[in-house]
């Protein structure tokens, strides 16, 4: 069997009340599509994407990584939008099943993609639904209301899975009302699952908001502390920016205090071990290698389990050279490496006042406090 998804992001976000229109704001770094093209991307059975765009938003979209996904310009309404879409697919002749989604459902579990997958298999139509638990009333007329029992009702969420050519059948010959479930009238082979509260869609500032504390809520923190002996005749590498010394650090790799610090951090925060483990000393390839490399390898490894790193704030410990002027270079650098904005690094350079081997320039240390999001 084979499954295409559309992404519904052609509206016109009116209600968002902003001028970045709804699909393009970020969660971390990402936007709300892409939280939810990661997510689809990962699902072998899924073998086309079509992302439905408004074309006012096209500069937008162009800055997401849109490999292997084909956007098509959308129509008025939703439902335009989704029988251009559906119709593309007919044409390509290769998909027999299709799950409609809207953009503005981001937070949707991978379990949920699983269970409709799985229920497509021995139904038509499968829809995801949420029992009401507010008490529910009908507004007759002015002053007129009636109570309604809330166990007959029941809500229904994206995405919702379809047989291509049935739904796109529905569209041109029924009546559409909110949802693509809305145009069927045969409910032989059609499966109600549980949806998730957590895939709630995002209408306002304030829904958005909501969104943003949830993932706050998935925040790992990591430390990580390393230290260097400093001799002559080594060069000095701090956040992978080659600083003036008369002194460098002794080490199996270029014996970046800064980045090895950061690297411990990321991984500590992401339980995922420490640098020796990673990076072992005994290893000949690791020998004076750029801990640039080290820490791009590390970065790369926690996207793929939807890592990413939120802030860092970075204690660098030498009584010299003094790093005022390098400060901003050495941010600069981490920004690109861990792909975080300028404003989530800091940076603070200490001296131990002369005491010990720091203070008497034998050693270089640095600590660092990470946090991450995960993404899932
Ligand atoms: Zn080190």
């Amino acid at each position: 069997m084979r499954f295409s998804f559309i992404l519904l992001a052609g509206g016109n976000s009116n209600r968002f009340k902003s001028d970045l229109p709804k699909p393009y704001h970020k969660i971390g770094k990402k936007t709300l599509i892409e939280l939810s093209l990661d997510k689809i991307r990962k699902f072998k059975e899924i073998e086309k994407i079509i992302i439905i765009y408004n074309k006012k938003h096209l500069r937008f979209l162009k800055k997401i990584d849109l490999k292997n996904i084909k956007i098509i310009n959308g129509g008025k309404t939703r439902q335009q939008s989704t029988i251009i879409a559906l119709s593309y697919l007919k044409k390509q002749n290769v998909t027999t099943k299709v799950l409609i989604h809207d953009a503005a459902r981001p937070n949707f579990s991978n379990e949920l993609i699983k269970k409709i997958l799985f229920e497509s298999k021995k139904n038509r139509v499968v829809i995801p639904t949420l029992k009401i638990q507010d008490a529910l009333k009908k507004k007759n007329n002015k002053k007129k209301y009636s109570n309604l029992e809330r166990k007959n009702f029941f809500l229904t969420q994206t995405p919702q899975c379809f047989i291509l050519k049935d739904i796109l059948y529905f569209h041109k010959k029924n009546k559409y009302q909110d949802d693509d479930m809305s145009l069927i009238n045969n409910f032989d082979k059609l499966k109600l699952i549980k949806g998730e509260k957590r895939n709630f869609k995002i209408t306002d500032k304030h829904d958005f908001n909501l969104l943003k504390s949830i993932y706050k809520s998935n925040l790992k923190v990591g430390i990580g502390f390393d230290v260097h002996r400093l001799v002559k005749d080594r060069q000095l590498f701090l956040g992978g920016i080659k600083i003036p010394s008369k002194l460098g650090t002794l080490g199996h790799s270029d014996g970046d205090p800064v980045l090895h610090a950061i690297i411990d951090a990321i991984l500590g925060a992401c339980q995922m071990g420490d640098i020796g483990e990673k990076f072992s000393d005994k290893n000949k390839i690791f020998k004076n290698i750029s801990s640039t490399f080290l820490l791009k390898v590390i970065i790369k490894q926690i996207q793929e389990k939807n890592y990413e790193v939120n802030n860092l704030d970075v204690n660098i410990i030498t009584q010299s050279p003094k790093l005022k002027k390098f400060k901003k270079k050495i941010i600069n650098n981490i920004s690109s490496l861990c792909k975080i904005p300028l404003e989530n690094i800091n940076i603070k350079a200490k001296t131990t006042e002369k005491l010990g081997v720091i203070g008497k320039e034998k050693a270089i240390a640095t600590e660092v406090i990470v946090s991450i999001i995960k993404y899932d």
